[in-house]
Order: structure tokens, then sequence, then C-alpha cells
């Protein structure tokens, strides 16, 4: 009876754990994409499964420089634009992502925007916490994080504590799970 029960056991956790490492392989890094799945059906799978988790990964499968796909020379190039992470397909794209640091900027927080305003776990600005409409509300980004302000006042702000912004808007998403 025992040594049934163990085996039971064993197949429910071999079964867990090829579940976590399938899960595991469209994680944050997102550089192989030999599983065959494309990274909008991963983005699309996480998006349902684990907000925590799609709000902080990063949201482009393309480099938004030469729109190779991420992954496929390589190990994506990672740097940071103000704050919000960028990756690239490679090195050489650095010196044009900062050139173009307003337009890549942008591409990424309209990417998290569509992707997350919906489930955005705050109905108040992250900055002064009054209350803000998601459609008319300032957008910022800090890592992967999407961070919405009342307005322009609180904007101006970001640029000092976006860290903290972020850091409320990821324990409210924590908290609300
Ligand atoms: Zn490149
Ligand atoms: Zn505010």
């Amino acid at each position: 009876m025992m040594k049934r029960m163990t085996i039971t056991l064993g197949i429910l956790l071999a079964f867990v754990a090829g579940a976590l490492a399938h899960c595991g392989s469209c994680g944050v890094g997102g550089s192989s994409d030999k599983t065959g799945h494309g990274h909008m059906h991963k983005l699309m799978e996480h998006a349902g499964q684990n907000t925590e988790m799609a709000a902080e990964s990063y949201p482009l499968d393309r480099c938004p420089i030469s729109g190779e796909k991420l992954g496929e020379m390589g190990e994506p190039y990672e740097m940071s634009l103000d704050g919000v992470t960028v990756k690239l397909c490679c090195d050489g794209c650095e010196e044009k992502a900062i050139q173009r640091k307003d337009e890549v900027k942008g591409k990424i927080r309209e990417a998290l925007f569509a992707r997350d305003a919906a489930d955005y776990p705050l109905e108040t600005c992250a900055n002064c916490r009054m209350k803000i409409d998601p459609d008319s509300a300032k957008k910022e980004v800090y890592g992967s994080t999407l961070v919405l302000l009342c307005g322009s006042m609180c904007e101006k702000a970001f640029a000092e504590k976006g860290e903290q912004m972020a850091n409320r808007v990821r324990e409210a998403r924590a908290a609300a799970e």
C-alpha cells in the first residue's frame, strides 16, 4: 500500500517537474525557441497563468533596432535606457538604441501597456495615490514594469523615484495574487 502511494506520488512529481521545466523554457531569458512555441504563444500563456511573471517579463520578442527575432543571433544583449530594460539582438545595436532612445522606450512602453493595463493592480497614481483612469493616465516603465501616474507633475518625479514607484506596483500585484 505504502509503496503504491509512493509510486503514484513519484509520477505526479515527475509530471509537475515536467510542467515547470516547460514553463521555465518560456521564461524571462526567452533566448531559445527550440521548443517550437512562438513567443506570442508563450506570452499569452504566462499572461493567463501568472500575472506577476507577466508583469515583470520583457514584452518584445524582436530587437527594436534590427527587427531580428531575439535569440536567433545568440543570447540577447540586455541594456537599460533610463531604467527601462531593453533587449537587443547584439551589442552592435546598442549605439543606435541610445541614439533612438525615445523611440525604443516608446515601443516597450506601448507593448507593456497593451499587455498589462487590463490587470494593472492599482487604482491610484503610483506616486501620489490620487485616483487614476488607466486610459488617460501617464505611462512610464521601470525595468519591465508598467507604472501609471496621474499627471505630468508625478511624471517628473518618476525620473528620480521610478524604482520606488515600480516597487509599489509590483507589491500590489503580488498582494493581489
Ligand atoms: Zn543587433
Ligand atoms: Zn500622482
